[in-house]
């Protein structure tokens, strides 16, 4: 199991005046003055069907980028039998040649392609250069690069033998093919859940997000650049329903790798069940979905440190992260500190296109998305039992811009207490200073999510209670930081409860869902 051991991408500055800033730029004005046309990708075909949607930018909706052809059923069925047609040969190729496939589009993308891949995340899904750096470039890097070694320690994994009898298990890929529903937020998840199970030796039929083609589109050049046989990854866009339907009832369906919401996860797990018995196979159900995602702070905090990992936990990336920090518990002895940092932060924060890469927040990605946050920004402001105490603006005139809002409330159960908004509005709770062990139980009882979650506290006793009373409430618990930004091979990332099934992205766990072991026993 001799593997180029993985080492993480190192995160590159843009710095104004840098070369790769210019590059970046470059690509951007380039991309944006040009039109991409999006075919499906079905074995060694690129389709173009003529049924067609177009692409836009969320940061300014009137300009197109380019559109993309939609599936019909059958081109589905078409999918799923190119992908259950390169099964057989890409089973069987040896786990070096899959890897070397992977390793080389890590490659592409941290040298030719990752101006054009930071690009196309800057301009279709309104990332600024750094979210779409440590996302498109860096985080999927490290999944490609991390999963190769992740596989290796499977397969390392083996029973004891003795000299009479020599155990063994195969790692085998599933019997049948993967469908990979990926989302609009992270251009990484939506290229690992694809390349994972392809990795592990399965075949794949890909659904990207409407909103997340653009890139995607980039990830599929990659893959097949790096030497990606014909039919191992198909992607497909079109009608989610139908595509879902489609898939959901062939047989040969052996897994499902999500990333969305816990609406549309609760709905696949339910077309599974009523469709159980005409499997030949139990397929596979792994998903990575909401969050309410908490930041507590304890009375001994740090009020700036908190304040700063309230504004870049929720507002990066505009607080469309599954991770991003939307409720806050604060101790009242810290809050007036803390909003006075927060504010400073806030005004700090430029809005604007991604384009001026000086901007720290820019568009949501849709208009739904825009009309629902807008709605319950109005409502706090009408409420009695919350304000917007700072920012509440918004406007979609030119792109879909939210300002960074924050809602006060003194109802812990308040609606932005507990619904996924999915934006850049947080909503703080403040509690008497001497009613922390409450506090602590009031965040694990409304935890319906349990994705992500931070304390912020300088006394170790607080630290340790906090950890033992919200372990289930977070999959990825942070002590003294925001909780946003896990790091490939540092942090895996997943949460249970509302939130998944926490097979954790990024971990010889994941891998091994996408294996189906074959235990054998020689006897000599
Ligand atoms: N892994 C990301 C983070 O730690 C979040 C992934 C997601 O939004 O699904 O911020």
């Amino acid at each position: 199991f001799n593997v180029p051991k993985a080492v993480n991408e190192p995160v590159k500055s843009y710095a104004p005046g840098s070369t790769e800033r210019e590059t970046v730029a470059n690509a951007y004005k380039q991309m944006w003055n040009s039109q991409v046309e999006v075919p499906i990708y079905i074995g060694n075909e690129e389709i173009k069907t003529g049924d067609t949607k177009t692409m836009s930018a969320p940061h300014d909706h009137q300009h197109v980028v380019g559109i993309y052809h939609q599936a019909n059923r059958e081109l589905v069925e078409k999918a799923i039998a190119s992908a259950l047609e390169a099964r057989a040969k890409w089973a069987s190729l040896s786990w070096e040649h899959r890897a070397s496939i992977f390793l080389k589009a890590a490659e592409l993308l941290a040298g030719p392609y990752r101006a054009k891949i930071n690009a196309a995340t800057m301009i279709a899904q309104s990332k600024t250069i750094h979210q779409a750096e440590i996302d498109a470039a860096c985080e999927l890097i490290d999944f490609l690069r991390y999963n190769v070694e992740f596989m290796t320690q499977i397969y390392k994994d083996q029973p004891k033998s003795d000299s009479s009898m020599w155990n063994r298990v195969e790692y085998r890929p599933l019997e049948g093919f993967v469908y990979a529903i990926t989302p609009f937020n992270f251009t990484a998840i939506s290229g690992n859940l694809p390349s994972s199970a392809a990795l592990m030796g399965n075949v794949v039929v890909w659904k990207p997000a409407a909103t997340q083609v653009y890139s995607a589109n980039v990830i599929m050049q990659v893959f097949k650049e790096a030497g990606l046989p014909n039919g191992v990854i198909n992607m497909i866009t079109g009608d989610s329903g139908m595509i879902s339907d489609v898939i959901l009832s062939n047989p040969h369906l052996a897994g499902v790798h999500f990333t969305g919401s816990t609406g549309v996860f609760n709905d696949i797990w339910k077309t599974i069940g009523q469709n159980i018995a005409s499997y030949k196979t139990y397929p596979r159900i792994v998903g990575e979905t909401g969050g309410k995602d908490f930041i507590i702070a304890h009375p001994s905090a740090n009020a700036k440190q908190v304040a700063t990992g309230i504004s870049r936990g929720a507002f990066e990336f505009q607080g469309q992260k599954c991770s991003a920090a939307s409720r806050v518990y604060l101790p009242k002895s810290l809050w007036a500190d803390v909003k006075s940092f927060l504010e400073a932060d806030l005004q700090s924060m430029k809005m604007g296109s991604p384009e001026d890469m000086s901007n720290f927040i820019t568009a949501v990605i849709s208009e739904a998305s825009f009309d629902k946050l807008a709605r319950y920004i109005d409502q706090a402001k009408n409420d009695s039992d919350a304000e917007v105490v700072i920012g509440g603006n918004y406007d979609k005139s030119k792109g879909y811009f939210i300002e960074p809002t924050v809602i006060l409330t003194t109802n812990p159960k308040y609606a932005t207490m507990e619904t996924e908004l999915f934006g850049p509005v947080v909503t703080i709770y403040v509690y008497e200073d001497a009613q922390w062990q409450e506090a602590l139980k009031l965040v694990d009882e409304t935890s319906e999510y349990a994705l992500t979650g931070a304390v912020f506290s300088k006394c170790r006793y607080a630290i340790e209670e906090a950890t033992v009373a919200l372990q289930n409430a977070a999959g990825n618990f942070y002590i003294n930081d925001k909780p946003t930004g896990a790091v490939v091979g540092m942090q895996p990332f997943g949460g249970a409860r509302g939130s998944g099934t926490n097979d954790k992205a990024g971990s010889a766990q994941n891998l091994l869902r996408w294996a189906s072991v074959r235990t054998i026993k020689e006897t000599f």
